[in-house]
């Protein structure tokens, strides 16, 4: 073995500082080596290759869907997505209001406006009772369109996000969508392996975004992914990803397109990550017993609940904690006892961008982010460390109960 590589190669077992547990790491013990290194080797590091290509299939394949287009990462994904379904400087889009900030800022890069809808109590995604109560109420019908009543603007489409490995009640959600002409966009970008009624997520609306930051279920360093039934929406996601290149050697354009392409080399890590998703699952299935039953005893300690009609992939463990706790200080004192953990985000109407957007009645999301944390999740965590945090997180419920 090289010296270089087998510096890389302990680097990326551990990466780690002895004794710490991270959040959420990526677990690189494929074919990972073998696929990059041919890539190294045969020159094919840029963004053509046949490990796109591969990618894409494979994509296609595991979210049961026909098309798929690779793309530099989740929050590019999301763009194109939204451009390709026909949402417009303008427009307004469904968002909710607990997720990453990505969801939304790819509404706005769209020159569209995200309105914030309230989450669901029986498994924390966007809830599409709620949804249906804002554009009864706050909207109209105009023509074909939907129109919210204050702000005059179109309601073009709905964005629900699968939440931490959880699935949106999608059946509901779709009808609503059906009903007022929205077109639904799927950001499973923290959910790849996750099913919705037996579907993966990702073939259940309109066109879906994953992502493969490094942090996420499947990682290609960073990457993303836009899959579809539709073969004219895939063929335009491809165009403008590739700088909307109308001619193979001359360069002709007739859009402004984007250079939003995954590498290759990103993409060859992620055939051998993709390799090993069924395992992957099977992983956080077991992470997020074990969590559920070592706090099972602690009344403090509620979780995210996972619905009868899903099955999460448990991307981040994240509990939900009495009122009377405070989330930061649980995380300073796990930080103290070298244990990575975090907070939810912070609710996006809250966010300075986004406080005059149009919402529905926000409560839940608000709770969750003053109440919940995530624990560490990693494909890689070990038994021993994971008893350790359930331990630190136990102590510190105990002593806060007793004072
Ligand atoms: C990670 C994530 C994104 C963005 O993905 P990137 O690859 O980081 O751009 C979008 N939406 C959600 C819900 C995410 O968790």
């Amino acid at each position: 073995m090289l010296v270089a590589e087998w510096i890389l190669k302990s680097l990326a077992g551990s990466g780690r500082v002895p004794g710490w547990i991270p959040l959420s790491v990526p677990e690189i013990n494929g074919k990972e080596w073998i696929y990059v290194k041919e890539c190294l080797d045969k020159g094919w590091v840029s963004s053509v290759g046949s490990y796109v290509t591969k990618f894409e299939k494979a994509m296609a394949k595991v979210t049961k869907t026909r098309f798929a287009v690779a793309t530099i990462n989740g929050t590019a994904a999301l763009h194109m997505a939204l451009l390709v379904a026909g949402v417009r400087p303008g427009d307004e889009v469904l968002v909710p209001a607990l997720t990453f900030v990505a969801t939304a800022n790819a509404v706005s890069y769209c020159g569209a406006h995200p309105v914030f809808i309230d989450v669901s109590s029986t498994n924390w995604c966007l809830d599409p009772e709620k949804m249906r109560q804002f554009l009864e109420t706050q909207c109209r019908m105009r023509g074909r369109h939907l129109v919210n009543k204050v702000t005059g603007r179109t309601l073009r489409a709905v964005i629900p996000v699968h939440l931490l490995g959880h699935p949106v009640d999608m059946d509901p959600l779709l009808a609503v969508s059906k009903r007022y002409h929205l077109t639904v966009i799927e950001d499973a970008c923290e959910s790849l392996g996750a099913r919705y009624k037996g579907r993966p997520a990702g073939s259940l609306g309109d066109i879906a975004c994953f992502s493969f930051n490094g942090n996420k279920m499947v990682t290609t360093g960073g990457g993303g992914m836009i899959v579809s039934n539709k073969d004219a929406w895939a063929k335009q996601a491809k165009y403008l990803t590739t700088q909307a290149k109308d001619h193979p050697q001359e360069y002709i354009h007739n859009h402004i397109g984007y250079n939003y392409r995954l590498t290759n080399l990103s993409a060859a890590m992620g055939c051998a990550q993709i390799e090993r998703l069924a395992e992957f699952r099977k992983k956080k299935e077991l992470i997020a017993k074990r969590y559920r039953e070592g706090f099972d005893h602690m009344t403090p300690i509620g979780f995210q609940p996972t619905a009868s009609w899903a099955d999460s992939i448990h991307w981040l463990f994240t509990i939900r904690l009495h009122p009377s706790y405070a989330p930061p200080r649980l995380i300073a004192y796990l930080k103290s006892r070298k244990i990575e953990s975090r907070r939810l985000w912070r609710p996006l109407n809250r966010l300075p961008m986004y406080k005059n957007n149009p919402s529905g009645d926000i409560v839940l999301a608000h709770a969750l982010y003053r109440q919940c944390v995530s624990l560490p999740s990693s494909i890689g965590l070990t038994w021993s460390d994971q008893k350790r945090v359930i331990k630190e997180v136990g102590r510190f419920v105990q002593k806060r109960t007793r004072r």
